[in-house]
């Protein structure tokens, strides 16, 4: 599909992925990037939320952006973006989102995983969010979209069926992007770098599972997370 004329275009679009990255892995990292070419975007801002302090899992917000920090050394289609640190707490997206509005008058392309995209009908203000971005979804754990009826009924009103039509509406829009499923959470790997049992069966940690959970890493947040003895209980 042709972009809009100039004079018809919107100002750059800004895609951002907000999570707690406790720690961040290839999942996310992996599923934004194709997300990102799906739609026609170069970069992603990793966004880090605040966390309530019983929800940190004894890793401090300084550890958390430093990881974001060291994934986007690694790779120039990410930027870290922290403006949700500087917000109060608890973070909440759509106030983010009025944050960003006020800063600049970028496009928003705000990327969720499915996961996500099923409870949104939790979240605060959710009705709103659509007013200040597009919502971009990144399947999770299922090949197909299985939203709960309240969610599906609302996609049925805004999903694109072209996925360039970001780029043609400052906000409004939803879009299923056919990413790979990358399966791995920010959970499993704190379980596996606590120590805690992955083979069930067994009672006791299954080596060859913690060392490919850890593949999911990426080897400088690996290098930092072993020389700041994260995740250790
Ligand atoms: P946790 O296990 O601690 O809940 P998480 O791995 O789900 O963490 P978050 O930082 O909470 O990671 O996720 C941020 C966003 O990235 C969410 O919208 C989530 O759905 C999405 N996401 C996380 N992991 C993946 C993945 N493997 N594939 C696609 N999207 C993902």
């Amino acid at each position: 599909m042709s972009l809009p004329p100039a004079s018809q275009s919107y100002s750059s679009v800004k895609a951002i992925l907000g999570g707690t990255f406790n720690p961040p892995h290839k999942g996310h990292i992996g599923a934004a990037l194709k997300a990102a070419d799906e739609i026609g975007i170069n970069r992603v801002h990793l966004m880090p939320c605040k966390l309530a302090p019983h929800k940190s899992v004894g890793v401090s917000e300084r550890h958390r952006v430093k990881m974001i920090e060291l994934c986007a050394e690694n790779n120039d289609r990410l930027i870290p973006e922290l403006i949700e640190l500087t917000l109060p707490s608890p973070s909440y997206t759509v106030k983010t989102l009025r944050a960003l509005k006020e800063k600049s008058d970028d496009t928003i392309c705000f990327f969720i995983g499915a996961d996500s995209l099923y409870n949104l009908d939790k979240w605060y203000e959710w009705e709103h969010l659509l007013d200040y971005c597009h919502l971009v979804v990144m399947r999770r754990d299922d090949e197909k979209f299985s939203p709960p009826p309240a969610i599906q009924a609302w996609l049925d009103c805004h999903v694109a069926n072209d996925k360039h039509a970001i780029h043609t509406k400052p906000a409004g829009h939803v879009v299923l992007t056919n990413t790979p499923l990358y399966r791995v959470s920010s959970t499993e790997i704190r379980d596996v770098l606590a120590g805690a049992p992955c083979d069930e069966k067994a009672g006791k940690p299954n080596s060859s599972n913690a060392e490919s959970s850890k593949l999911w890493l990426e080897e400088s947040v690996l290098d930092y997370i072993n020389e700041h003895q994260l995740y250790k209980c």
